[in-house]
């Protein structure tokens, strides 16, 4: 069977330098954003080093855990400010067009 590959490699989030991989934070919002994650021999080990840090992977990209921190952050505020209903839509609005 020839199986087409169900992977999409999205090149953009991954980082190469000197045949070292590393996923790049999608967001960058953060104040102290990590920027991306460790350099490691291949795409599939960078990624599982994001995974172990717990960074979240949005569907298109990853975001590291001070990204979203800084999302739950803006988040309490608006609900503070605000109290309002829709939070889930501002969050996936603030995740989609930040880039
Ligand atoms: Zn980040």
């Amino acid at each position: 069977m020839n199986k087409e590959s169900n992977q999409k490699k999205e090149p953009a989030l991954i980082v190469q330098k000197n045949n070292q991989y590393s996923v790049e934070c999608q967001t960058k919002v953060a104040k102290d954003c990590l920027q991306k994650g460790e350099f490691c021999d291949s795409e599939e080990e960078a990624q599982e080093w994001v995974e172990d840090e717990c960074w979240i992977f949005s569907g298109e990209g990853w975001i590291c855990i001070k990204c979203n921190e800084h999302f739950m952050g803006n988040l309490k505020k608006t609900r503070k400010s605000r109290g309002l209903d829709g939070l889930d839509d501002d969050l996936e609005v603030g995740i989609n067009t930040v880039r």
